[in-house]
This record gives structure tokens, sequence and C-alpha cells, in this order.
């Protein structure tokens, strides 16, 4: 994802401030961007950053091509520099995190704490900005600018800053060194020193419209239009959520698609396609895995609703009563206790950590004599 103020979801109205303030030449040397981090302060700084370094930038956005924007979005630009949260035990500084930095800022550079954690730690251990990184800050910010412009240090999460590192921020920012931009990214300014906040320009970055974060996701997920709107509803503008949910929802089309194959396979007792099926679903994370089996189960559920009580009584989408039609005949009092049990004890073993190709290769074949069975 690039990080100019076009892939900026929403925030016009900040966007237009930031313009603003490169194209007078009057900016404040230490600017304070925060909001939840699905509002997407970060990538706002980002694009603010790319906008002022751009040899090229037009009215309402950086070039994209010119050999300062590519610095920037490869996050390689020598006077752009990152200070962020990192896990003591394994690094005390940014630096040491570099590559997974850029690798998140480029897969997806609207993340929060949780997520960054996620990637830099499998133990999610907490991480902090300690005073051996307010060294750094210091030492790179001594360095004379290589490409004579300003130097800019952002720092993303001050709110994790231990109070030893934030006394070292203060005097920075009391006497900044010349021609240097720090640009804080925080998620509630509450959480920095009140000295420090009152020497930075703040931004608010609010939720995002939701018209616009609606039509963004039609594209990006390829939602249509009533589905793209619930979500962003649902999320309250915070781009973080609205994924969460969008990717949730492209899960279940993909765990019904599989469950509807799987009984086609076993009901037509072909038994290759039940191989390459169980190959697929053992090749698949084991969460997707569970889900997918309780979405089955959920299933037989149904099924067996829709036989005694009528569509009416039965929770499914429009999709999955048109299958639950056809397929709810072949559940019936003679196999339901069957495949329950055969799913349940899947997901037990499943939950064991048991070899998936076998146990999703027994689930067909039992699954093939069950569905005969009814
Ligand atoms: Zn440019």
């Amino acid at each position: 994802m690039r990080v100019q103020f076009s892939s900026v979801i929403g925030q016009h109205h900040l966007k237009n401030l930031l313009i603003q303030q490169v194209q007078s030449g009057k900016i404040s040397h230490a600017q304070l961007f925060y909001g939840d981090p699905g509002y997407g302060p970060l990538p706002l700084a980002l694009a603010f950053v790319q906008y002022l370094f751009c040899e090229d930038r037009n009215e309402s956005d950086s070039c994209g091509v010119c050999s300062a924007c590519k610095k920037v979005q490869d996050l390689q630009h020598p006077d752009l520099h990152f200070s962020f949260p990192v896990v003591q035990s394994i690094g005390k500084t940014s630096d040491l995190f570099l590559s997974d930095w850029r690798k998140q800022v480029s897969e997806n550079p609207y993340f929060d704490l949780f997520e960054w954690t996620n990637r830099i730690d499998p133990k999610g251990r907490k991480p902090i900005i300690s005073v051996e990184e307010s060294k750094e800050i210091l030492r790179k910010l001594s360095l004379k600018s290589f490409e004579g412009g300003f130097k800019v240090m952002l720092i993303w999460l001050p709110d994790e800053m231990n109070e030893q590192c934030s006394n070292k921020l203060l005097k920075i920012l009391e006497e900044p060194p010349g021609n240097t931009l720090f640009i804080l990214v925080a998620e509630s300014p509450e959480n920095l020193l009140v000295t420090i906040q009152s020497r930075t320009q703040k931004f608010l970055v609010p939720r995002i419209d939701l018209e616009e974060l609606s039509s963004m996701l039609k594209t990006q997920f390829s939602k249509n239009n009533a589905q793209s709107a619930s979500i962003a509803a649902f999320a309250e503008g915070n781009f973080i959520k609205a994924r969460g949910l969008a990717e949730d929802a492209g899960h279940k089309q993909l765990h019904r698609e599989r469950f509807i194959q799987l009984m086609r396979v076993c009901y037509k007792k072909d038994v290759i396609e039940m191989l390459v099926w169980a190959e697929e679903l053992s090749q698949d994370g084991k969460e997707t895995q569970k889900l997918f089996i309780q979405y089955a189960l959920h299933m037989f559920r149904q099924s067996l609703l829709q036989n005694y009580m009528g569509e009416d009584m039965i929770s499914a989408s429009v999709d999955e009563k048109v299958f639950l039609k056809n397929f709810a005949p072949y559940i019936t009092g003679g196999n339901i206790r069957e495949f329950i049990s055969l799913f349940d004890d899947s997901y037990y073993h499943l939950d064991r950590n048991a070899n998936t190709k076998i146990l999703f290769t027994q689930l067909c074949f039992q699954t093939m004599r069950y569905i005969h069975l009814g």
C-alpha cells in the first residue's frame, strides 16, 4: 500500500491543512497527530512527509515517482528517521526492528500496537520506547541533513515512552537542532507529558467519514453497497475494525463454498475429489480449520431445523437458504447424531494437533457413509 494523500482514507480537512502548511512554508517543528490507529494518523503522517520531501508535488499530492518519493515510500530516505516501541528483551532500539517496520508499513500502514507486537514478538511481550532510544534520537538528529532539507524524526506511539525517555525527548524539543521536524503519532495525547504536548502543534485525527470508508471497502474487499455501508457503520469509521469485519465475511463465504463442496463430492462418492478437498483444507491455518468445523456444525443444526420447523426458523443468508433447502432432506434423524459427533470429534482432535491430512480424509469418508444413511 502506498502512503500518498490519495491512499489515506477520508480525512480531507486534515490533508488540506497539511498541504497548506507545506505550500506556505510555515512548518512547525514539532507536530502531534493523534487518534485511534484505525482512523489513520500514521498513514496521514507518512503522506505528509512524502509531500514535504517530494521534488515535484502538485496542489493535492506528492508525485509518487520522483526519487525522494520513492525513498520515502520504501522508508529508506536518509533524512527520515523512525522511532517506535520495541520489545526490550529482543532489542533495545528501533533500528534493530527496521526491516519488520518497513514490512509492516508497506503491507499495511493501518495497524495498532497489538498487530505490531504480534509481528515482532511471538511471545507478545509489551514493547516500549526506552531511554536507549532517546540516545539514538539525539545521535540521528546531530547528523547533517543528507539532502539539504529537513531532517524528520517520526515517533510512532510516544504513548509507550518510559519516563526517562520522555524527559530526554522534552529536552530535545526545548532546543531542537536546526531544520528538524518532529512528528509524533500518538493514540491519545493524555499519555504524553503536558510539557511535551505544549511544544507541539496538535492535529486530532477523527474517525473516518462513513461514506468514504464504505466506498473504500467496496473496492478493496469487493463488497456490495449494503454490505460495505453496514460494515463501515458497525466499525464506527475505524478502518482496522472494518478490515477485520470484511475479512471475516470473506472467510464465511469460503467456509460455505467448502461445506457445499464437501457434501457434493461425498454424495457423489467421488473419492479423488474427496482427497483433493481434504488436502486443501489441511493446508489452511488451524484457526481457519476450526472455524470451518464450527461452520459445518452450524449448518447441520440449521438443516435439522429446516426439516422440522420450516424455513422461517433458520438463521442463514439467502444463498445458504437455497443450499439448505436442497441439502436438508439428506440430514435426518437417521444421521444427524453421527454428523454432529463426527464434526465435534474432529474439532477436538484438531485442537490437540492431530495430523490434519489424515483427520480431514477420514472426515470425508465418514461423511460419505453418513450422507447415504439419511
Ligand atoms: Zn515526488
